[in-house]
C-alpha cells in the first residue's frame, strides 16, 4: 500500500521505516528541511538500533521524504500523524503540532479526488481524534469524514531503543476507527506482522494507551516507593520485587527500584491523563501520586549525596548517564536532568559522561564539562551519580581509581565495581 508519515522523529521515521520492511510504499512528511535532507540521504537524524541499515536500503527508493504535504497525501492511500504532542506549562496535553498537521492534511485533502485515511498515531487524550482532528481535517478539506474519507487511531506502543524489534513484534496492534471501512485499511497495512488486531473505537484506542503507559509509571513508582522503604529498613528491594514478579498477576517487568522514569512519554502522558481527569471534573489522586514520587526520587540521589559528603560547594561531582535510560541519545525528561539542575544549584562542578546523549544535553547544560569517557568524567572527582543503566557501566571498575574520593551513588543498580564506597538509592 502507500503511506504517508507526517512527522519524522522517533515514532514517525521507525514507523516509516517498519512499513517500507513489510512491503508498503512511504512518503514521509516533516517540516524541518534538514531532517528530510538527512532522510533522503539515508542518514537517520535521532539514533534507534537498526534503523540505520533499514533507512540505507529504503531512501530514494519505498521511502522518499519531502516537506510538501500535497505530494506525499496525493501519492498515497493513508496518511498517519506522528507529530509530538508535549506538555504545556501547566502538565496538559499541548496539541497545536497534531491541529497544523490535520490542518495541512486536511488542506491537500481537498485537492485529492477518492478515498483517504487519515490515521493519529501521535498519542493524543480521548476525544482528540473526534472532536479535534475530525472536524479540523472537515472543515479543511470541505469533505464529509466516513463518506469522502476515514478517520483512525492507531496509538504506538514502541520502546525508544527497542523500536524497531518492538514494531516488527508487538504483542498488540490497537486500531480505533470511526467506521468499519476506515479500520479495514488500516488494520490491512499491518497484516505481515500477524498480530491479533484490537478493533474498537478512536476514544477507547486512545485511552488504551493512556491506560497502558500509565500503569507501568505506576509500577515504577510503586517500586521506587517500597525501595525507600526498604532503604531505611535494611532490607534489599530487588529481593522483595524478585519475589513479588512470580506472582502472575504481577509479573517481573518494571519492578526496578532507582531514580524514577523519564522520556517523552511516561511523564507527559500520565499528566496529560491527569489533566484530562480534572477536565471532565475527576480528581486522580493515584495518577497524582505516580508523578510526586517521581519527581522526588532524583533529588533523593542529591540528598544522599549532601547526608555522605555535606556541603557541595566546588565539590567536583561526575554524573555518568545522561539519557533517560540505555540505547538512546533522548534526553527527554531525563531524571539527570533535575539532578543535575540541583548540583550546579549547590555550587557543585559537574563533569558528565554518556555513550549517545552528551550533544543533546549541552543544549540544556551548556557549561558543564563534558568527557569522552567515564575514565575521563571520574578523573579527580569527589563522588559520582550513576544516572542511566547503559551496560558499559556494569563494566566499569579500575576508571574508579581515578577519583578523588571513591563514593558512587547509583541510582539504577548497574555498578558492580569492588574497590569503591558503594551506595544504593533505594538498596
Ligand atoms: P518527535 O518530537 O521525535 O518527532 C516529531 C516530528 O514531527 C519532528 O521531526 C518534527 O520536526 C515534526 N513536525 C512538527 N510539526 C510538524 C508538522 N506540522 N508537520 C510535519 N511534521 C512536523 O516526537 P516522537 O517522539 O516521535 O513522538 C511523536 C508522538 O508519538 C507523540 O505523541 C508521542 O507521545 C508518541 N509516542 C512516542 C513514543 C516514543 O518513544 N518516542 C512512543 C509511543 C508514542
Amino acid at each position: 500500500m502507500k503511506v504517508s508519515v507526517i512527522g519524522s522523529g522517533y515514532v514517525g521515521l521507525v514507523t516509516a521505516t517498519c512499513f517500507a520492511d513489510i512491503g508498503h510504499e512511504v512518503a514521509c512528511v516533516d517540516i524541518d528541511e534538514k531532517k528530510v535532507e538527512l532522510i533522503n540521504a539515508g542518514v537517520p537524524p535521532i539514533y534507534e538500533e537498526g534503523l540505520g541499515e533499514l533507512l540505507q536500503k529504503y531512501a530514494g527508493k519505498k521511502i522518499l521524504a519531502t516537506t510538501d504535504y500535497d505530494y506525499a497525501v496525493r501519492n498515497s492511500e493513508i496518511s498517519f500523524i506522528c507529530v509530538g504532542t508535549p506538555s504545556d506549562d501547566a502538565g496538559n496535553i499541548n496539541l497545536e503540532i497534531v491541529k497544523a498537521a490535520a490542518r495541512s492534511i486536511g488542506q491537500a485533502l481537498a485537492k485529492k479526488a477518492g478515498y483517504h485515511v487519515v490515521v493519529v498515531k501521535s498519542t493524543v487524550v480521548p476525544e482528540t481524534t473526534e472532536k479535534l482532528v475530525l472536524p479540523i481535517l472537515e472543515e479543511a478539506s470541505g469533505k464529509k469524514a466516513g463518506p469522502d474519507f476515514g478517520v483512525a487511531m492507531n496509538p504506538e506502543f514502541l520502546r525508544e531503543g527497542k523500536a524497531i524489534e518492538d514494531f516488527m513484534n508487538p504483542d498488540k496492534i490497537v486500531v480505533g476507527a470511526i467506521d468499519e471501512k476506515a479500520g479495514k485499511i488500516v488494520s490491512e497495512l499491518y497484516r505481515p506482522l500477524d498480530c491479533e488486531i484490537t478493533l474498537t473505537n478512536p476514544r477507547t484506542a486512545e485511552m488504551i494507551k493512556y491506560a497502558n503507559n500509565s500503569f507501568l509509571a505506576t509500577k515504577i513508582s510503586f517500586a521506587n516507593e517500597i525501595g525507600n522503604i526498604c532503604k531505611q529498613l535494611d532490607i534489599d528491594t530487588y529481593e522483595v520485587m524478585q519475589a513479588i514478579g512470580k506472582d502472575f498477576r504481577i509479573s517481573p517487568a518494571f519492578l526496578n527500584s532507582g531514580a524514577g522514569f523519564g522520556g517523552s512519554c511516561f511523564p507527559k502522558d500520565v499528566k496529560a491523563l491527569i489533566g484530562k481527569a480534572k477536565e471532565i471534573g475527576y480528581g486522580p489522586t493515584l495518577l497524582e501520586a505516580v508523578i510526586s514520587v517521581n519527581e522526588t526520587q532524583p533529588l533523593m540521589m542529591t540528598d544522599l549525596l549532601r547526608k555522605k559528603i555535606g556541603d557541595l560547594k566546588d565539590k567536583k561531582i561526575t554524573v555518568l548517564g545522561l539519557a533517560f535510560k540505555n540505547d538512546t541519545d533522548d534526553i527527554r525528561e531525563s531524571r539527570a536532568i533535575p539532578v543535575i539542575a540541583e548540583l550546579l544549584r549547590l555550587g557543585a562542578e559537574v563533569s558528565a559522561y554518556d555513550p549517545l546523549a552528551a550533544e543533546n544535553m549541552k543544549k540544556v547544560f551548556p557549561a558543564i564539562g563534558y568527557r569522552k569517557s567515564a575514565k575521563a568524567a571520574l578523573e579527580g572527582a569527589e563522588a559520582c551519580l550513576v544516572m542511566t543503566e547503559w551496560d558499559e557501566f556494569k563494566e566499569l571498575d579500575s576508571e574508579f581509581e581515578g577519583m578523588k574520593e571513591k563514593l558512587v551513588i547509583d541510582g539504577r543498580r548497574i555498578i558492580k565495581a569492588r574497590n569503591i564506597d558503594y551506595e544504593g538509592l533505594c538498596w
